[in-house]
């Protein structure tokens, strides 16, 4: 039944060079490639909403999420596969040209409704634009279904391999997986995107069973914010594909990777320590970028 090709997830590792001066050793769980455009985390996050849904033949899915969303595309395109139709509630007023991810979504058959950005902080939809039989997913897919499927990432991984898992947070909802997933012996570190550390712990912390207390965030690496990727994080994204032939996307694991090398470098991380970094997908939002400025796909 599965859409996506868990099969073609690698580990790779990063080269040597990089990380044995600070003698430890790193692996990149490649979950970018599984698909296209419900590339990564995003596949996870939506499988058992999916599942919910898949099974009910009046059912529709609708959606939450900004212009750039990489969730709301990965929506449109897996509701495509499943024959379930979609509807997206975007943050905004309708652009008069569509982004490339709006774009996309429309293209998968999602149907797309704008809201003000006042509507859409309120949860203020227009009546009679939902119907009964609606399945409802947070913005980013956030939740404990959400959260419930990203704990199924760690079956692509020997969990005793590792002494640490590192990966990007946005909502917190992959994080929060990997946490439930993992024994205590080991320690899941997020690396936030965007600003407000704080009250994502909070939304980390309302997914996760409180006895577990070996995850932290370390925030310092948003570059600005969400969707901010100034001239050196784009030239740092080049620079590692050279070294490890492992291409990053601007808004969530090129800053993880970046994070990554600092925090070694910092001496974060003790000896021998191995360390898992989860490519979470997100390349296609590189096509934002002008043509040329990334040296990969
Ligand atoms: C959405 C996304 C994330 C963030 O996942 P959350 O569960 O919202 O924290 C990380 N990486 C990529 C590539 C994403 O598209």
């Amino acid at each position: 039944m599965s859409i996506v090709k868990t099969e073609l997830i690698t580990l790779d590792k990063i080269p040597d060079s990089l990380t044995e001066p600070f003698r430890v050793e790193a692996t990149v769980l490649r979950l970018d490639r599984i698909h296209p455009i419900i590339s990564g985390n995003k596949w996870f996050k939506l499988r058992f909403h999916l599942e919910q849904v898949q099974h009910n033949s009046n059912r529709r899915i609708v959606t939450w999420g900004g212009a750039w969303s990489n969730h709301l595309v990965a929506t449109a395109a897996a509701c495509l596969e499943y024959g379930i139709p979609s509807l997206g509630l975007v943050r905004g007023e309708r652009p008069a040209t569509y982004a490339a991810t709006l774009k996309e979504a429309e293209d998968l058959g999602m149907r797309l409704q704008f809201l003000s950005r006042a509507d859409y902080r309120n949860k203020l939809v227009p009546s009679g634009l939902l119907q009964d039989g609606d399945w409802m997913i947070p913005e980013g897919g956030y939740g404990e279904l959400g959260a419930k499927g990203a704990a199924t990432i760690a079956s692509h991984f020997e969990q005793d391999q590792y002494t640490h898992i590192l990966c990007a947070v946005g909502t917190g909802t992959m994080m929060a997986g990997l946490i439930q997933a993992s024994g205590d012996k080991k320690k899941i570190v997020g690396i936030p995107v965007l600003q407000g550390a704080e009250a994502l712990r909070n939304s980390i912390q309302e997914l996760v069973d409180p006895a577990h207390t070996h995850w932290s965030l370390e925030p310092g690496f948003e570059w600005g914010g969400y969707a901010k990727h100034p001239e050196g994080l784009i030239q740092f994204m080049n620079e590692f594909y050279v070294l490890s032939s492992i291409p990053t996307d601007i808004v969530y694991t090129g800053k993880l990777i970046y994070a990554f090398l600092s925090l070694m470098k910092d001496n974060y991380f003790p000896f021998e320590s191995r360390i898992l970094l989860i490519h979470s997908g997100g390349l296609q939002g590189n096509r934002s970028l002008e043509k040329g400025r990334l040296s990969f796909g």
